[in-house]
């Protein structure tokens, strides 16, 4: 579904990425980890446009994106971002911060992207939320809010970078606990993580990144259990 073939991308003269050669499955839930700096958002972002790659190929359903005149905003409305911070607009209701896109980017009518909001804040367990504003909300709650507005455009890839990086550990759950509701659905995911034990029980397949490499990619069993390099080794002595 997702092929990406020789990826780099480079900053100035900084070399981020260095190659990256994968194939993302329909359905398929990725848990990318590496240490900090290692090209996990750029990567991400690439996958999106939100970074235009250097070179290097990314094909979606054998439509190249990465081709000059690529549709740009309709490849963003089929892969939904969740960032670690969630950049709701605050001046507007959980509700219409999930609606507008829909409206105004889709077309959709408003009545129907309403209930489909409604319907979405009910999924993530948020449906007294409506009316609410961002500020009166918790961080785990603003996380949950981002995610259904994502959803809210239809995507068939969601990618999360960090999606419980900036929030207290009692909130971790109620998102991790969403984001496996998701990957039940078959929605296909990649998901920067540092929660070892979530990318273990969730994800299909382990990305590990070093230096803008892909070093490893493996089931979370085998990666978890057998690291092949030295670097996974060593990172996950860290982490564990
Ligand atoms: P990770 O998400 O794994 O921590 P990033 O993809 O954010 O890594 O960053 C990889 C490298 O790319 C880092 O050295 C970072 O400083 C650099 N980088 C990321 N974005 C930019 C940018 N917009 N301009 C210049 N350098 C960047
Ligand atoms: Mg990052």
């Amino acid at each position: 579904m997702i092929k990406v073939d020789n990826l780099t991308k480079s900053f100035g003269k900084h070399q981020v990425l260095h190659g990256i050669t994968t194939q993302v499955e329909k359905g398929e839930v990725v848990a990318l980890i590496g240490p900090s700096g290692s090209g996990k958002s750029t990567f991400l972002r690439c996958l999106n446009l939100l970074e235009t790659p250097t070179t290097g190929t990314i094909t979606i359903d054998g439509v190249e994106i990465t081709k000059p005149k690529a549709d740009i905003a309709g490849v963003r409305q089929r892969i939904g971002m969740v960032f670690q911070h969630f950049h709701l607009f605050p001046h507007m209701t959980v509700l219409d911060n999930i609606t507008i896109a829909p409206i105004e980017v889709k077309k959709m009518q408003p009545d129907e992207a309403r209930t489909k909001a409604h319907a979405l804040l009910t999924q993530v367990g948020l449906a007294d939320k409506a009316d609410s504003y961002p500020s009166r909300l918790s961080g785990g709650q603003k996380q949950r809010v981002a995610i259904a507005r994502s959803l809210a455009m239809e995507p068939d890839t969601m990618l999360f970078d960090e999606p419980t990086s900036a929030l207290d550990p009692e909130m971790v759950k109620e998102v991790l606990h969403v984001i496996r509701g998701l990957a039940q659905t078959g929605m296909t995911m990649l998901i920067v993580t540092h929660e070892m034990k979530f990318a273990r029980e969730a994800a299909n397949t382990i990305y590990f990144l070093d230096q803008g490499r892909l070093v490893e990619r493996a089931a979370p069993e085998s990666f978890f259990t057998r690291p092949q390099s030295e670097r996974a080794i060593r990172f996950l002595d860290q982490v564990l």
